[in-house]
């Protein structure tokens, strides 16, 4: 079945677009962190990061850095959170590769986005020892 940014691609629903060229289209989130939030969406549809050859990602984040000095410019943002989610365990719920582009204001009081957790003594090295590629 067509993930609902198929459907955007492929014009069977509206989106506003910002940008779209051969690799890459760029829309604004139905539901934003924050306004201006937007998606860099590959055109075709790899399900995750892990999926999409490195030539495609790299375009992707060239086009979301321009989406980030846009929102600095227009919006006024002080930073932007860059965000892939890569597979459903970590959130994502359409299996299609996009990168989140949400601009941030001092004070937003959307951080800190994730709770942390906390290492038992030596397990940090012991996570390294695993880790190390
Ligand atoms: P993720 O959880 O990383 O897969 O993010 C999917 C994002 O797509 C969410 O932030 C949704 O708000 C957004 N989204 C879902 N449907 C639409 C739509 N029709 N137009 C724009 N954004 C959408």
């Amino acid at each position: 079945m067509a993930t609902v940014f198929e459907m955007i691609i492929n014009g069977d629903i509206p989106s506003v677009k910002l940008y779209e060229d051969d690799e890459c289209i760029v829309i604004l989130d139905i539901n934003p962190v924050s306004k201006g939030h937007a998606l860099v969406i590959s055109r075709r549809c790899y399900p995750t990061f892990t999926d999409v050859p490195m030539e495609t990602l790299s375009h992707m984040m060239e086009i979301a850095r321009k989406v980030d000095s846009r929102q600095r410019e227009v919006l006024g943002a002080e930073g932007t959170n860059i965000m892939i989610n890569n597979s459903p365990a970590s959130g994502q719920e359409v299996p299609h590769l996009h990168i989140h582009v949400i601009p941030r204001f001092p004070g937003d009081g959307k951080t800190p986005a994730f709770p942390k957790e906390k290492y038992s003594d030596g397990e940090i090295g012991e996570y390294g020892e695993k880790l190390r590629i």
